[in-house]
């Protein structure tokens, strides 16, 4: 089966009936430079929802009626390219279904390691890279540095919370509720962790970071942006990556009323987007491997079964319900 695009979510949250469920037709033959996939896993994104509704200009266009769009990782099943092998495994635009026909210059190889391939839509897939480019590329951490991140219970803030803590920064995560503001703590090693769903925003920065924020990492923008634009350092980088508060807002968010303070704290605001860095995955990803196995970063991944779940799997992350990187397990390698 596979899922297609019904509806452009704008301005609202999304809903089941956003998406319709259909049956595959026969198999088409490949085209030369194809190759014949089996869908294994499927990156939950928040850009998904922006993908529907074509927003920001930086993504192939949908129209509504084409499948549903998703990174994923599949098994080969039938190629017709020298490179790639029936069981080889590959990451790339495999989209909403069991079975994908995708061309192999889009592909990238994976290595045969079957027990670690949900770390590559994570840690080592989009979200850890955008994590890495984020902060080599605007935040510029020097070892004592406050680093402040928002969204950090999710896939790419709390790796972008970690290279803070490698480079030296002390690190203060935003997340919603106990559960991640503990895993923060206790297993990611964050200084310090701020559940703004039931504590004072304001005041718990105040007391976390006495001497302002050098880095603001912000995944979240609203009101958590705003409040902490008025902590900010002198000299201070804030990192805009992504702003789930306003993705089910209509119309255009308010500025952020403290923004002046920007000019104050000789401050600077660098929007990031991962496609820019394509030509330097390798090198990033190979920094990242080698903090994972040095232990020094820790991946999690959230992962929920059934591609006939898919569209309440990725509500989920709208509601905050996911500690470390969404995905849906589609099938098990064979
Ligand atoms: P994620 O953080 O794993 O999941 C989304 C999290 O956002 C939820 O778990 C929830 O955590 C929080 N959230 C949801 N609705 C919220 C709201 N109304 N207000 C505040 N927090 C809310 O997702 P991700 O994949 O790592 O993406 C994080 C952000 O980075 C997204 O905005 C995404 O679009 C962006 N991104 C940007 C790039 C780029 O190239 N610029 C690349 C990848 C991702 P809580 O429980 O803590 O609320």
């Amino acid at each position: 089966m596979h899922w297609r695009i019904a509806a452009r979510p704008r301005g609202r949250e999304l809903r089941i009936d956003d998406f319709t469920a259909h049956d595959d037709g026969p198999r088409e033959p490949l085209q030369p430079g194809e190759v014949r996939l089996r869908t294994l896993l499927l990156s939950c994104d928040p850009a998904q929802k922006g993908w529907m509704e074509n927003a920001g200009g930086y993504a192939a266009p949908t129209n509504v009626g084409d499948i549903m769009p998703a990174t994923g990782i599949g098994q080969v099943v039938e190629s017709t390219v020298a490179e790639l092998a029936p069981g080889d495994f590959v990451a790339g635009p495999l989209g909403w279904r069991h079975e994908a026909v995708v061309a192999a210059a889009l592909l990238d190889e994976l290595p045969p390691d079957r027990d670690h391939l949900p770390r590559h839509l994570g840690a080592l897939g989009g979200s850890g890279l955008t994590a890495y480019f984020g902060m080599a590329t605007a935040a510029h951490p020097f070892p004592g540095d406050t680093l402040v991140v928002t969204g950090a219970g999710g896939a790419v803030g709390s790796v972008a919370g970690q290279i803070g803590r490698i480079g030296g920064c002390r690190v203060i995560g935003i997340a919603g509720g106990p559960a991640k503001c503990r895993w923060l703590i206790d297993e990611l090693g964050f200084d310090a962790a701020i559940d703004y769903k039931s504590q004072d925003l304001k005041a718990m920065i105040t007391e976390h970071a006495p001497g302002g924020i050098d880095i603001l990492w912000d995944n979240v923008g609203g009101d958590q942006l705003d409040i902490l634009l008025g902590r900010l350092a002198l000299g201070a980088r804030v990192v805009l990556c992504g702003g789930i508060a306003r993705y089910e807002q209509p119309g255009r968010p308010a500025g952020p009323s403290n923004y002046f303070n920007l000019v104050f704290r000789r401050a600077t605001m660098t929007g990031i987007l991962l496609t820019d860095h394509k030509a330097d995955f390798p090198r990033a990803r190979q920094r990242l491997a080698g903090w994972i196995d040095s232990g020094r970063l820790h991946t999690r991944e959230d992962i929920a079964d059934g591609l006939e779940n898919a569209p309440q799997i990725l509500m989920r992350l709208f509601r905050g319900d996911n500690i470390g990187k969404l995905l849906i397990r589609v099938a098990d390698p064979l």
